[in-house]
This record gives structure tokens, C-alpha cells and sequence, in this order.
């Protein structure tokens, strides 16, 4: 199992926490141990672009939104594409901030699909904290890739996700297929 502390001590991170834990291989948790921890009343998703992308694990930013990997990932690449207002719902949102929402989040499609060869993607947004957002204050789609053989009883026996890459391994490798895809 996870360590508990180490999981605690992320608690503040960027990310929407759920009741998974996750098991982290090669090297548990060694990332999170030592990341930054932004004071805890501040939005994560205000706080993130403030910081350099490495410590904050964004892999690409626009001029109304970017993108960035959750902390708290279903599967490795889980992305989530976030305004840089702090807004709570999709229909806040400008005409420019969906607009760019919806460019990102096809760039990221192709992007994860080339570095990740996944089979398939969940995207959407929660709405309100009772449609299960983790941070309703701040807009977020998420963007989860799926592959054919991920969907197993492991996170529903042992509530637990295998997560086969680091956080900051799988931030630089998209990062990297961004700007590449970018020059093109
Ligand atoms: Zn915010």
C-alpha cells in the first residue's frame, strides 16, 4: 500500500483529490515528497500558473487557459485544462476562454495519443461540488486516457490505481510532444 503521510503531504497540491489511493511505482511518491506546498486557502488552479511548469506539472499554457496533469490521476497522462479565471462554471466561461478550452483539449488528445498510445479518453467537467468537482471554484475539464485493459477489478477490489510513470517523467515527456507538435 501507499504510504499514508506521503499522500497527506500532497494534499495541498494541485490536483481534485478522490477516495482512491494510488500506488506508485518505480518509486512511490518520491515526486510529491519533494514539491512545493502553496498555502492552503489558496486555489490550486490560481496558484499553479504563478509557478514555473515543472514544479507546478504544467505541460503547455495559452493566452486564456492551460493545461496541466492532476496530481490526482485516474490513469497516467490525466490532464486537465483549466481557465486562467478563477470561475466556477463552464457557462462563465468567454467565448475566447471555451474556445481555447476546446483547442487545448484537442492538442492534448493528439498529444497523449502519440506519446501514449492509449486506446480511448474520458473528457468532461464537473459541475458543483455535487456532481463530484473536487475543486468547484475553478473550471477544469478533465482528460483521461483510457486503454483497453485499464478498466480490470484492480481499483475496485483494492480502491487503488497502479500508476506506472512518474508525475514529473510523464509531465516532461508530454511537454516535450507539445512543443514539438507546436513547430509544425
Ligand atoms: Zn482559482
Amino acid at each position: 500500500m501507499t504510504d499514508d503521510a506521503s499522500l497527506e503531504s500532497a494534499a495541498h497540491l494541485v490536483g481534485v483529490p478522490d477516495e482512491f489511493q494510488r500506488l506508485w511505482t518505480p518509486h512511490r511518491m518520491a515526486y510529491i515528497e519533494g514539491g512545493p506546498k502553496p498555502h492552503v486557502d489558496e486555489c490550486p488552479f490560481c496558484w499553479a500558473p504563478q509557478q514555473d511548469d515543472e514544479s507546478a506539472l504544467i505541460v503547455a499554457r495559452g493566452t486564456h487557459a492551460y493545461v496541466l496533469l492532476n496530481l490526482f490521476p485516474y490513469n497516467s497522462g490525466h490532464l486537465l485544462v483549466c481557465p486562467y479565471r478563477h470561475i466556477p462554471l463552464y457557462d462563465d466561461a468567454t467565448v475566447d476562454e471555451v474556445a481555447e478550452i476546446g483547442a487545448l483539449t484537442q492538442k492534448a488528445m493528439r498529444v497523449v495519443r502519440a506519446t501514449s498510445n492509449n486506446d480511448g479518453f474520458n473528457i468532461g467537467m464537473n459541475q458543483g461540488a455535487v456532481a463530484g468537482a473536487g475543486i468547484a471554484g475553478h473550471l477544469h475539464q478533465h482528460l483521461v486516457p483510457r486503454w483497453a485493459q485499464d478498466a480490470n477489478f484492480f481499483p475496485i477490489i483494492a480502491r487503488t490505481k497502479a500508476l506506472p510513470q512518474l508525475l514529473g517523467d510523464v509531465r516532461r515527456t508530454l511537454a516535450e510532444a507539445w512543443n514539438a507538435a507546436e513547430s509544425h
